[in-house]
């Protein structure tokens, strides 16, 4: 990644807010008598998580596992290992699994397969952002927010080596200049 750069905004904050409201009423109307375990991928999803569940009126669980991807580089590695483990059982629970950014599957679908050995009574995915271009291994995404396109982007819970978390939209990151 250049030193140079620019961010550019690709999903503002009522676009952002609209996905969530459609993927809420969805997973309401999919699991709202199924107290269901909604697993946020750290760090990336704390954000969509936080802003999704208070969409969502009805009893459900929340837990977070971590996994290594990225690091400080912008490349996954395709190695995959979790950093920070659940706390709850999985067995028997209706499991979803609540992403930011599906990019090569690589990671998630290291977790999905980690997830199943558990025994899940259900297990589905909802990522946030879909960069199918990218796609290394096929993944399910049940409920989908936007495809974006093969950039990378910060914002809204995504970082650039720990920066940009904190910014409430998703922005392109360009290099500026030679
Ligand atoms: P994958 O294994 O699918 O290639 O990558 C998964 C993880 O890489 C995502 O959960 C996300 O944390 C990170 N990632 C993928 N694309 C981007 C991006 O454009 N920006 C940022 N900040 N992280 C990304």
């Amino acid at each position: 990644m250049t030193s140079s750069f620019k961010l550019r905004i690709l999903l503002t904050r009522q676009e952002i807010e609209a996905a969530i409201r459609k993927l809420a009423a969805e997973i309401s109307h999919d699991y709202r008598d199924r107290y269901p375990l909604l697993i946020g991928v750290l760090k990336g999803s704390f954000m969509f998580l936080a802003d999704l569940i208070r969409n969502l009126d009805f009893p459900l669980e929340v837990d977070f596992i971590r996994l290594s991807s990225y690091g400080g580089a912008t490349e996954s590695s395709g190695k995959v290992r979790v950093v920070h483990h659940l706390c709850s059982e999985v067995a028997g629970r209706d499991v979803l699994v609540i992403e930011d950014i599906v990019d090569t599957g690589l990671t998630i679908a290291f977790l999905l397969d980690y997830l199943r050995k558990k025994k899940p009574a259900s297990l589905r995915l909802c990522a946030l952002a879909d960069k199918p271009s990218r796609r290394r291994v096929p993944v399910v995404i049940d409920y989908p927010g936007f495809t974006v396109p093969d950039q990378f982007l910060v914002g809204y819970g995504l970082d650039w080596d720990e920066r940009f978390r904190n910014l409430p939209e998703i922005y392109a990151v360009d290099a500026d200049g030679p």
